[in-house]
């Protein structure tokens, strides 16, 4: 498996396996030089740089012979027109990207994320004649969402055309789509020539992936490429939504940075009431991904309700068992527990909250009560992940 860096900064590099390294330092660069070692018929070959040519020209610099210049996209692009899942950057998290037209090749996503087959896949496009080629009917609201939304977290459901196979929309006649924030991820998209199938590239039922660690955390093996694009703006996933009433309302599915006040700006705006509740055990529901349990770590995750640091620190303190660990705004004082702060701010929240639930992996705890955040604008977001990594287990002091 390797790893390569976005393509416009890039640098390729063939990574031992179970070995992760992020070309961006100087570090990394000294040992990129390092490996100008292997000789072909007497010639010093750099075949590890791809993007601006700066390291390339570097190392032609420092005595390699010939520097072959690789694009990451392009070599993702590649392995996508064969049928490959290959992991991308997005503004929102880390997806695991596949042709979205070809049901083999969308096959081998729910296999590697261990998803369920009815959970439908959102198709990420790079412009609006893509759109029109995978859907029936494009509502004019969506046309005037897609101006101010796109590219950006906004996902908008529609009738599916046939070009795109039931395998991507797990059997529904709708399909979810949006157009991605990130130029390298575009550009790749543009150079498949067709939509790319992409769900959080983590393992079904784990915090989502917003670093190309994430990523190699929960892939190693089952995919052959991730690019690495840093870290994710965004953090949680998309807003996704669906029209009602003939086109002209909206109704909220998944709560994303993009927020039901800011679309309410276009349109009549409701959120689904499975937004913030446990669907019923046979209850029919738009969204299949809002039946299971999501984004959690190990840890049993608890939300925690409350106005008061005093109460918070009491609480947590009373849980000291060397297994619990807090995860709060950050400042509260008298905490004696371990604690990792996700921020004060929604968007600080929404950016590390994937992030602070699989450190609570790595640091082995055993319960992790988490701060709740507001319920409002951004904080949606983060409180609708929030619900389902803790299984809606909830304690209000
Ligand atoms: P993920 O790909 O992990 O970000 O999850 C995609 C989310 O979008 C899931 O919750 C799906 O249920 C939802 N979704 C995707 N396509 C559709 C669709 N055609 N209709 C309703 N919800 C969808
Ligand atoms: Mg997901």
């Amino acid at each position: 498996m390797r790893i390569i860096t976005g393509s416009a900064k890039g640098t390729r590099l063939e990574t031992l396996e179970g070995e992760m390294t992020r070309p961006t330092s100087e570090k990394v660069k000294e040992a990129i030089f390092s490996m100008i070692q292997f000789d072909v018929e007497g010639k010093r070959i750099l075949d590890l740089f791809g993007g601006s040519g700066q390291l390339g020209l570097e190392a032609l610099s420092r005595g390699a012979d010939i520097a072959t210049f690789v694009d990451s996209s392009r070599e993702a692009a590649e392995l996508i027109k064969k049928g490959e899942v290959v992991a991308i950057p997005t503004e929102t998290v880390y997806g695991l990207a596949a042709d979205a037209y070809n049901p083999e090749a969308c096959a081998k996503i729910f296999k590697a994320k261990g998803r369920p087959q009815d959970n439908p896949l959102i198709i990420h496009i790079c412009d609006l004649d893509m759109l029109k080629n995978s859907v029936k009917e494009i509502p004019p609201l969506a046309l005037t969402l897609a101006e101010h939304f796109w590219s950006g977290s906004l996902t908008m459901i529609f009738p599916k055309k046939d070009i795109v196979p039931d395998t991507t929309s797990g059997g529904l006649d709708t399909v979810a789509v949006r157009m991605p924030d990130n130029e390298d991820t575009l550009n790749l998209i543009k150079m498949c020539g067709v939509p790319l199938a992409a769900p959080s590239a983590n393992l079904s039922g784990s915090p989502s992936p917003t670093t190309a660690q994430h990523v190699y955390a929960d892939m190693n093996g089952r995919i052959p490429l991730i690019i690495d694009g840093g870290e994710c703006k965004n953090g949680v996933e998309s807003t996704v939504i669906c029209f009602t009433n003939g086109g002209t309302g909206i109704k909220v599915l998944r709560p994303g940075v993009i927020t039901a006040e800011m679309l309410s700006r276009f349109a009549k705006t409701e959120t689904d009431k499975n937004v913030f509740a446990k669907p019923d055990e046979n209850e029919k529901v738009i969204s299949p991904g809002v039946k299971y349990k999501h984004y959690s770590p190990r840890a049993d995750i608890t939300i925690i309700e409350t106005d008061s640091d005093e109460k918070l620190a009491e609480f947590l303190n009373s849980k000291n068992d060397g297994g619990t660990y807090g995860v709060i705004f950050g400042g509260e004082k008298g905490i004696e527990v371990p604690t990792i702060s996700y921020g004060s701010t929604a968007q600080e929240q929404a950016h590390n909250l994937f992030a602070v639930l699989r450190k609570t992996d790595e640091l082995g705890a055993k319960r992790v009560y988490v701060r709740c955040p507001e319920k409002t604008g951004v904080g949606t977001a983060v409180y609708n992940r929030l619900l389902r990594a803790a299984a809606f287990k909830t304690i209000i002091l």
